[in-house]
């Protein structure tokens, strides 16, 4: 293994892992492998909207100028585009609220050390410290740092939470193994923007302007990418009651246009000529976490979704993802291998609060579209409460919270927080 401080074994190539893992190979004396239980990367992006403050990580990354050629939208971060917000669920809808916004864009993907059809199975601490890693065709490696950024449904959350129940004598964390359903399901559709009827003689709204069409338990929300040439809209019906039910195997599913079109039956004719012109539909089950209490143990380390899977309502989880890579690759890159430890430690306390914020935030956000927060339907003060769902992407800075994590990884270090520690 030869010039190699220590071995960042992450399993999954989704947005999460490929930025961490870009991220860490910069630093040429961590080797970095990427076990991908796929057959090869997955397409991201077509749909998928980030902020500035993930721009500007993608930026300090040096990553940003890849995305641009792909993007939507040229980087600009004077320019604000906006959600339009309107009451829809009346033959007469209305507009309400506009909240300014940064630009939306499609994603590129990262190019990583990637081993494919390397499904983890399971992981096993080694009495030298070394983490064995065991897949389903068979296949083993051994690292000295396990990065599970395998989505919602990880099997490294799962057994992480596993050992630590038993550990600890906790039996309370396997409930947080399986993911949530919110309640919630969602149609998703792709339309040609060359197939979305004017309405009243007018262009389509949602081709000058994001839409966020809100009516009580439902929401849509659409908006045009790929240069204007396709609209993406995404159709919510929630039952507040069937929160936290049993969803069933598949989360996403085919579904008839005319279940749609029922489901937002009676809604402004501009809804419904949209929705009218996809005639294959998804059906979507969204699930999210519970907080987690850690991300961390035993050098085994959650990232993205495994960490804080949430709901789709604030366009964060990418980019929460994101930023999760780029502070754990920041304390990596400066971390000796003896603090290792002391590094993901900072890692947790940097990121955890965040990301639990913007998980419960977003779950929050779905209730407020569809008028089911304490805010109901008074639109003047749910308007604002809405734009504030947004602070953290200003609150603090990306290079700031870097910065924080390293403040903590030199003190914990000072404290000779070792690796016996965790
Ligand atoms: C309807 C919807 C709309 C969304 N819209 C937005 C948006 O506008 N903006 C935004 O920021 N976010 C959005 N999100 C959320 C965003 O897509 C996710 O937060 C993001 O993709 C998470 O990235 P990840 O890398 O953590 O996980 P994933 O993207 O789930 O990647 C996990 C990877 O791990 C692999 N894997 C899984 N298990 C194993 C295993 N055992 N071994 C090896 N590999 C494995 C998978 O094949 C996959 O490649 C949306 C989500 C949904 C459902």
């Amino acid at each position: 293994m030869s010039t190699k401080s220590f071995r960042v074994a992450i399993c999954g190539g989704g947005i999460g892992g490929l930025c961490l893992a870009v991220a860490l190979s910069k630093h040429t004396h961590i080797q970095v492998d990427v076990f991908e239980g796929a057959e090869r990367f997955k397409e991201i992006g077509a749909g998928v909207m980030i902020w500035s403050r993930t721009w500007r990580i993608l930026e300090l990354l040096e990553l940003a100028p890849h995305f641009a050629k792909v993007a939507d939208t040229q980087p600009d971060p004077a320019v604000a585009t906006g959600f339009e917000y309107r009451r829809s669920d009346t033959k007469d809808g209305f507009k309400w609220n506009l909240v300014a916004m940064p630009y939306a864009f499609a994603e590129q993907l990262p190019k990583g050390l990637a081993h494919f059809r390397r499904r983890l199975v399971s992981y096993e601490k080694q009495a030298g410290g070394e983490i064995a890693l065991t897949f389903a065709d068979g296949a083993s490696a051994v690292c000295d740092l396990l990065v599970g950024c395998d989505g919602i449904k990880s099997v490294v959350r799962a057994q992480m939470l596993r050992v630590k129940a038993k550990e600890d004598a906790q039996p309370g964390l396997l409930n947080l193994i399986e993911p949530k359903w919110t309640g919630t399901i969602a149609y998703r559709g792709l339309i040609p923007s060359t197939n979305l009827p004017s309405v009243d003689g007018a262009r389509h709204r949602t081709l000058a302007s994001p839409m966020m069409y809100c009516g009580q338990n439902k929401h849509v929300v659409a908006y045009s990418i790929s240069q204007g040439n396709i609209v993406n809209f995404v159709a919510f019906a929630s039952d507040l009651n069937r929160k936290n039910t049993a969803y069933g195997a598949e989360w996403v599913t085919n579904c008839s246009k005319d279940e749609v079109l029922q489901c937002f039956g009676g809604w402004e004719s501009e809804v419904s000529l949209l929705l009218e012109r996809e005639e294959k539909p998804t059906k979507w089950g969204i699930h999210h976490l519970e907080e987690l209490p850690f991300f961390v143990t035993n050098r085994v380390v959650l990232l993205g979704d495994a960490a804080h899977g949430m709901s789709p309502h604030l366009g964060a989880g990418a980019g929460q993802a994101i930023e999760d890579a780029y502070i754990l690759a920041h304390v990596l890159g400066a971390a000796a291998p003896k603090s290792l430890d002391a590094a993901l430690e900072a890692y947790q306390q940097t990121r955890l609060p965040v990301a639990n914020h913007v998980l419960r935030s977003s779950y929050e956000s779905g209730n407020m579209y569809e008028f089911n927060s304490r805010f109901g339907d008074e639109y003047s003060a749910l308007g604002p409460a809405i734009g504030h769902q947004w602070d953290f992407l200003t609150e603090s800075t990306p290079e700031g919270e870097a910065e924080k994590a390293m403040r903590i990884l030199r003190s914990l270090e000072r404290q000779g927080i070792i690796r016996e520690r965790l």
